[in-house]
């Protein structure tokens, strides 16, 4: 006992003392869990006070750990947006639901190194059994395959090397001079715009990116579309990749799906669609039709860290061209295991050391079931058209026509959007954002929460009206 180092009792706290630590922590999350409704939104931040507090952090002098986590604990109670909260109506950040907050504790504690097969056989092929499922929830024609990424914008970059390793295998040696000319995508102009980083990063550079003109609700127009390919062929650019938006994140708007596939047949061009939320609708029956199309999809790109509501870091990115995602990412080296190499995610995907990301979307759906799921969705699209119908009563007008659960409404009395979604934010009891859909300012509302209620769409209603006062 005399022996043991302080440092070792921090780092691997024995028995009875990591027991009294663990559940310090967990009755500070319960707390946090069974009292966030009551909390402000969002709380004022004041900056400089913020930093003087951790510039006073004095890493020379350790801390007992119970006490950094308290400190911690209040510190985001009181500096943070509670985007978890059932009245943030902001983006599409839900609040992480208790299968998922399970599996990541597990995967922190356990740790599973996920670059090699033969590392970690259970984790790669629980994964590899969610994107099956996935890819069947949403229709996709077997075999599907693919691998989980940290988000909607890796899966997105992801599928697009795929794309131009598929276009032009010299793409994988020589890059971009590979190419006989410039290489292009085309995504609509109300897509995720993460399109332009994407572009930077792959060596293509941002003038690739096509941005397409939408219809008047925001849909990609297939006419528009198959004109500027054809344009950029006559001007000695080469296409590459179409991409089509399955629940856009300004409006949840989905392009046509089943058009673009026809162009993108026409063309000869990759077919990817980006649903990174609005992928989970495959989940019920009655949305699922309004993704028809995806299932001739290229490639697929889900994100669990959205509306499937599971703790941040897990997105997906599914395809049906395994080998072309092989070679796109295919590497040797002396030091990493051999003989699994076409299992091995880090032989088909960006990462190298690899979290067990798709824990966390395999208890929640092992556990909710594809029904659950759906049944959790309907909720939260049922509560938008409640919200939907009391913005109609009390005379603001809808914007966006969809089925999804984010809203696009402007007022009927000259109200300018963003001093309307900065006086409610202001007033602390909801949160809602000004955006701009189709060039248009407006306000923003979506169900984003799964424990939102009736009672919260009605005060929210409330709060709108004090706004524009
Ligand atoms: C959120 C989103 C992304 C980016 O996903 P991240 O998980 O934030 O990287 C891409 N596309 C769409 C349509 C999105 O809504």
């Amino acid at each position: 006992m005399a022996d043991r180092p302080a440092w070792l009792d921090v780092v691997a706290p024995s028995g009875a003392v990591r027991q009294r630590l663990l559940a310090g922590v967990i009755e500070r999350l319960q707390l946090y869990l069974d009292h966030r409704a009551d909390l402000p939104v969002a709380p004022a931040v004041d900056a400089d006070a913020l930093r003087a507090a951790l510039a006073a952090e004095d890493f020379r002098d350790p801390r007992p750990l119970g006490e950094l986590v308290a400190a911690v604990a209040v510190a985001l109670e009181h500096g943070m947006v509670h985007t978890g909260h059932p009245r943030y109506f902001g983006l599409f950040n839900p609040p992480s639901c208790f299968p998922g907050q399970v599996a990541d504790l597990i995967t922190a504690v356990i740790n599973p190194q996920l670059a090699v097969w033969s590392h970690a056989a259970v984790p790669v092929e629980i994964e590899r059994r969610v994107i099956e499922e996935m890819g069947d929830a949403l229709g996709l024609p077997p075999p599907v395959f693919g691998h989980f990424t940290t988000g909607g914008a890796e899966a997105n970059f992801t599928a697009l090397l795929l794309a131009l390793t598929r276009a032009e295998p010299r793409f994988a040696s020589e890059g971009v001079r590979g190419y006989a000319g410039q290489p292009m995508l085309y995504a609509s102009a109300e897509s995720h715009l993460a399109w332009f980083k994407i572009a930077h990063q792959s060596g293509l550079g941002r003038a690739a990116v096509r941005l397409v003109t939408t219809d008047e609700a925001g849909r990609i127009n297939p006419v528009r579309l198959d004109e500027a390919i054809t344009a950029d062929r006559q001007a000695g650019h080469i296409p590459v990749m179409i991409v089509g938006t399955a629940g856009t994140t300004t409006a949840g708007m989905i392009d046509p799906l089943p058009d673009i596939a026809a162009v993108a047949q026409a063309q000869r061009l990759h077919f990817h669609v980006d649903a990174a939320w609005g992928g989970a609708a495959a989940f019920s029956p009655a949305l699922h039709p309004y993704l028809v199309g995806i299932e001739q999809a290229d490639s697929v790109t889900v994100d669990a860290h959205k509306w499937l509501s599971v703790p941040m870091g897990a997105g997906m990115l599914l395809c049906r061209d395994a080998d072309a995602l092989r070679e796109t990412f295919q590497v040797t080296t002396g030091y990493m295991p051999q003989g699994s190499e076409a299992d091995d995610p880090y032989c088909h995907s960006l990462q190298w050391s690899r979290r067990f990301a798709g824990l966390k979307l395999y208890l929640s759906l092992a556990a909710l079931g594809r029904s659950g799921y759906g049944e959790m969705i309907d909720h939260m699209t049922g509560l938008a058209e409640l919200l939907r119908n009391g913005l109609r009563q009390r005379a603001w007008t809808v914007r966006n026509p969809t089925p999804l659960p984010v809203i696009c409404f402007t007022g009927n009395r000259g109200d300018d959007p963003a001093t309307v979604a900065a006086r409610l934010q202001t007033a602390g009891g909801a949160w809602i954002s000004a955006a701009k859909y189709v060039g248009r300012p407006v306000l923003r509302a979506c169900i984003t929460s799964f424990e939102t209620t009736e009672d919260d769409v009605m005060r929210l209603l409330d709060l709108l009206d004090e706004a524009r006062r």
